[in-house]
């Protein structure tokens, strides 16, 4: 038994009933750094750290003496003054007449569990890239603000932060160099806001601020726009790399947008949605009228992505409309535009406009762009074998389209399957796509180019661009957007834009289309403005595939055809 007392590796302090020490082992001295003469005769009250309440020790004395034993956390001091966390157990040892005649305590040191445990809870509460909270930390922290905010009656905002195009950056300069974004942009957040504010990051590129305390909206719009200059006013430095951060942001606010932190997060997503397609690097207050909007959409994709899955050779929801294009010189045509259509059985027929946002915004553009493309060639290698020649179709692509390596691979396979040569097609770009990531699209258009394909870009004069900047494109055609050809007429501005525009991609090379033509006198006006090629109602709809070969076959050119 002596063996055992002196060669536990815990250590074992032993009083008798006045609590005096009688008895310590090797283990200890070790931990407490008393030797047993130092020790010896005293009360372990000694040991007392000072951070334990008179009440605690009342109800430790009271377990031992009227249970039999305790045990717990507790804090001691050792001899070199410092305080240190143990597991201490007491027991009382009773004698025959069953009186108290010991005390035995043993304990080990629990220092390394307490750090170790709370490494864990840091873990397991934050985002190890930003040190930020987590969605998990978030959670309870915005519970604990609205108890705290409902008490006074006072308002909670929460801000959903989700930054533009972030996938752009990862994709095209790797993981490493999104994450220092991540970092620089949780930097910036926390600068931006009091210290008793919560700034979380939920995951990915999504962050979310907590403003408890909050008097009025304006106070909250005050922030968020703080929040959004300090995004994306100045570039961020990482490595040798300029980057642009700007965020969309939705706010909901506690109690009128919701009374628990899940409605308000679902409410600020939202909105947040609503910033993104407000253009992106703004910020929006939720309102109930939104969540209809978002079902609607919701609704939508979900409708999309069936469509898309219910694809077979024989069979497919979508189809194609061709609108034929007019060369003004000699009322020959020369090209057919290729649109969607698709048709739903519960929600009827779906603009293009409605559902082409949708899919480029899901992804989903890829599969239906690699329909759209070969369902466009499998119809050119049809038109041409009912005889119809001496005209290109044009493809609408999309800008995720070309962000994807594999679409020169596309265009070549269906070209090789209906064997048709690069002139039979063209390509239609938005001016905004072009102005995207101008070296990847850049190297895509050029091998698509480099194929022989004619590209055109579409909705000139609706995006940024420059001419300047569009020469550097190998590009041949500029579709002037429908809205100027619109009020070519009546609105002088729009008549001088048209009229620089044809002017300027003359100097450059490039052929003119107008869209949109639906009236003798704006055709007159285009004729006069020296544009090349018209498309529009004043020629014909787009029509399905078979209507348009009867029209394609009925259709006798005149000078200044209409
Ligand atoms: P877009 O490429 O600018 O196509 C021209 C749009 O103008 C078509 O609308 C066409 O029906 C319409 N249009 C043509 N002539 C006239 C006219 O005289 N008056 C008026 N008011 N409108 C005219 P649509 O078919 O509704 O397509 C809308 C947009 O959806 C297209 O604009 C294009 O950006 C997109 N889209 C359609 N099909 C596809 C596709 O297969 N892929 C992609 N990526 N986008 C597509
Ligand atoms: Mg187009
Ligand atoms: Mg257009």
């Amino acid at each position: 038994m002596r063996r055992i007392f002196v060669q536990c590796s815990e250590a074992i302090l032993v009083t008798d009933r006045d609590n005096r020490i009688i008895a310590v082992n090797a283990a200890f001295s070790q931990l407490s750094g008393y030797s047993a003469e130092e020790v010896i005769g005293r009360n372990p009250r000694m040991f007392s750290s000072g951070r334990n309440e008179p009440a605690f020790y009342a109800e430790m004395w009271r377990a031992i003496n009227e249970d039999g034993a305790w045990s717990g956390e507790i804090w001691d001091r050792r001899k070199d003054g410092n305080l240190y966390p143990i597991w201490l157990t007491v027991s009382a040892v009773r004698d025959n007449e069953n009186r108290i005649a010991n005390y035995v305590a043993t304990f080990a040191d629990i220092g390394e569990r307490i750090e170790a445990s709370n490494q864990l809870l840091h873990l397991a509460y934050h985002d190890p890239l930003t040190h930020l909270p987590n969605r998990l930390s978030f959670e309870s922290q915005i519970e604990l603000s609205i108890r705290a905010c409902e008490r006074d009656h006072k308002q909670v905002a929460l801000m959903l932060i989700d930054l533009d195009h972030f996938k752009m950056v990862n994709d095209t300069l790797g993981h490493h160099v999104g994450d220092e974004l991540l970092k620089s942009v949780a930097n910036r957040l926390r600068d931006c806001v009091r210290a008793s504010d919560i700034v979380a990051r939920l995951g990915g590129d999504e962050f979310v601020v907590v403003l408890p305390d909050i008097d009025c909206a304006m106070t909250i719009a005050s922030i968020a726009g703080k929040v959004q200059r300090s995004l994306s006013d100045s570039s961020h430095r990482v490595g040798p790399h300029t980057l642009y951060a700007t965020p969309s942001i939705g706010i909901a606010i506690y109690p009128g947008d919701g009374r628990d932190g899940e409605t308000l997060l679902r409410n600020a997503d939202t909105a947040m949605y609503h910033a993104k397609s407000a253009g992106r690097n703004n910020y929006q207050f939720y309102a109930k009228h939104m969540n209809a909007a978002a079902a609607a959409r919701l609704e939508l994709e979900n409708a999309l992505r069936e469509a898309l899955s219910s694809i077979t050779p024989t069979h497919s929801p979508f189809t194609l409309h061709f609108q034929p294009q007019v060369r003004l010189s000699d009322g020959q045509i020369v090209g057919l535009e290729a649109l969607a259509r698709w048709r739903h059985p519960q929600l009827g027929e779906v603009p293009p406009g409605r559902f082409i946002p949708v899919a480029e915004e899901t992804g989903l553009i890829q599969p239906l762009g690699d329909w759209v493309f070969w369902e466009t060639c499998r119809n050119v290698r049809h038109f041409r074998d009912c005889g119809l020649h001496g005209f290109r179709v044009a493809v609408n692509i999309s800008a995720q389209q070309l962000r994807h390596e594999n679409l020169p691979s596309v265009v070549r396979g269906a070209l090789a399957c209906y064997e048709l040569t690069p002139q039979d097609i063209e390509l239609e770009i938005t001016e905004s796509t072009a102005m995207q990531n101008p070296e990847l699209t850049l190297s895509i258009l050029n091998q698509l180019s480099d194929m022989g394909i004619v590209l055109a870009i579409d909705d000139f004069g609706t995006g940024y661009s420059s001419l300047a900047y569009l020469k550097h494109l190998p590009i041949q055609r500029l579709k002037l957007d429908r809205s100027f050809v619109q009020d070519i007429e009546t609105d002088q501005n729009d008549a001088a834009i048209c009229s620089a525009t044809v002017a300027l991609g003359h100097n450059l090379g490039l052929e003119l289309v107008a869209e949109g033509v639906e009236t003798s006198t704006q055709r007159d006006f285009l004729a006069r403005l020296g544009c090349d090629t018209l498309q529009g109602f004043l020629y014909s709809k787009p029509l399905p595939a078979d209507r348009i070969v009867e029209y394609l076959r009925s259709y006798r050119p005149t000078r200044l055809n209409g």
